[in-house]
């Protein structure tokens, strides 16, 4: 048994007066909805934040907000998959202690692909198939012919001969999240720094500190890897669409996500590499040439936005909440799947938060055993360790993980 001295328990809690319980470093998505859950149970919370209270500095402010863990199984495994069908049941009641609304829907997504396009298709079901517990395809995956797809968006009526509806996913607005989100951080009276960098080598004080500073996390996090996203929004008054659409394509997958108001966000690019800089020609060319190809009528929107950010990375492409083994967690790694996974990441990074604070966990075999009675124990991690327990047999009868499938697929999209 390893003690680690460092570790702040809540017998110290008087030695400690001035400082807040938390202070979370990065208030992107995964950092704002953590600050705000802790504020919840009681704690006393500082967040600090490069960017503004907007959260325009963010990844999370130019995501689509897609909650598709159906559709990401074609590309994702077994552990996002769950976690994000989790989490797409746990978004109303998050949403609906915000003190701002938030535009979601869980009306499903449609899955198109153009005639000449039709392997991508089989593959894409082959994937998902595989990929998905057999629970979450029954009913939720539908094989469309003709006039059902007409019937399922009437928007496309006759454009497509076949198509696939995934009919409970889901998505959101991003920036209404983040906007309530911050509302809801004032209302629970959590101290907010905006426009505020941390540097590692004057942290702020704080009894426990989470970092949840996405790719800003580099300097400690060297394994991290930005991968760039680039998306377009537009305004398309009359076509209506009543759902996000992806449409298959072996060299340009999209998806075309209807928010409020007739705006669209069409995305997204995957690419290699930390570059933040302006959409490239060819990327919007891209973009905007597939949704025509959707329907001819967004040759007609209006572009409002062409924007780019990049997609916080570890090397398993996995989630990763990091203990250091004294006072510091670390939550990052979201990849291309933070909305749809957030409430499950927050909410173990809570536990796990709270667990320490209280001093239930005070050395590695405390971890190990708080670790095992976890249901996302696979993303649970001490620093130094060689590799976090196996994913658990899933409930649905569906174990382990599909890293083999995951490496071999093309990733685009989310
Ligand atoms: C183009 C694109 C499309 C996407 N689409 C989807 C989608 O449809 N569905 C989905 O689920 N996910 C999607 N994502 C992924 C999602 O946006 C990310 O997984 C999510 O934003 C990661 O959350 P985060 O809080 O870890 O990082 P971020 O949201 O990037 O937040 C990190 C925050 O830390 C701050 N920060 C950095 N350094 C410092 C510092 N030194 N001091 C203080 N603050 C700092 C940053 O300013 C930022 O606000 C998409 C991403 C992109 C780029």
């Amino acid at each position: 048994m390893s003690a680690h001295s460092s570790v702040v328990t809540s017998q110290d809690a008087d030695r400690h007066d001035g400082q807040p319980d938390f202070a979370v470093l990065g208030g992107g998505l995964c950092g704002r909805l953590l600050a705000w859950r802790l504020a919840g149970a009681g704690h006393r919370v500082a967040l600090y934040e490069r960017g503004d209270a907007a959260g325009s500095g963010a990844a999370a402010w130019v995501a689509a907000a897609m909650l598709a863990p159906l559709a990401e199984a074609a590309s994702a495994e077994l552990l996002i998959t769950e976690l994000g069908a989790a989490s797409l049941d746990a978004w109303p009641a998050l949403l609906a202690e915000l003190p701002e609304p938030v535009y979601f829907q869980r009306n499903g997504t449609l899955v198109v692909w153009h005639h000449a396009d039709r392997a991508e298709a089989s593959l894409f079901e082959r994937r998902v198939r595989a990929n998905a517990p057999a629970a979450l395809i029954e009913g939720g995956f539908l094989a469309l012919r003709g006039a059902q797809v007409d019937e399922a968006e009437p928007a496309l009526s006759g454009r497509f001969q076949q198509g696939l509806l995934l009919p409970r996913e889901g998505q959101l607005d991003n920036r209404q999240v983040l906007s309530a989100l911050a509302a809801g951080l004032a209302e629970r009276g959590v101290t907010t720094y905006w426009n505020t960098s941390v540097d590692d080598r004057a942290l702020p004080r704080a009894r426990i500190t989470i970092d949840c500073r996405g790719l800003g996390a580099k300097p400690v996090l060297p394994a991290l890897r930005g991968i760039r996203g680039e998306v377009a929004r537009i305004h398309a008054p009359g076509i209506g669409l009543t759902r996000p659409v992806r449409l298959l394509h072996p060299r340009y997958p999209l998806y075309i996500a209807p928010k409020e108001h007739d705006v669209y966000v069409i995305g997204a690019t995957e690419i290699e590499g930390e570059d933040m800089s302006p959409v490239s020609v060819r990327s919007a060319l891209e973009l905007l040439s597939a949704a025509f190809s959707v329907h001819p009528s967004f040759g007609e929107a209006r572009i409002l936005e062409l924007n780019s950010q990049c997609r916080p990375t570890l090397p398993d492409h996995r989630p990763a909440i990091t203990w250091d083994g004294a006072a510091t967690l670390s939550v990052n790694g979201l990849y291309r799947h933070g909305y749809m996974i957030v409430p499950e990441v927050s909410a173990c990074a809570a536990r796990l938060a709270a667990a320490l604070l209280e001093g239930r966990i005070t050395d590695t075999d405390a971890f190990a055993e708080w670790r095992a009675n976890e249901r996302w124990a696979p993303m649970l991690h001490l620093r130094g360790e060689a590799s976090p327990p196996p994913h658990r047999k899933s409930p649905w009868g569906i174990g382990g993980s599909n890293e083999e499938c995951e490496r071999s697929m093309p990733r685009a999209e989310a």
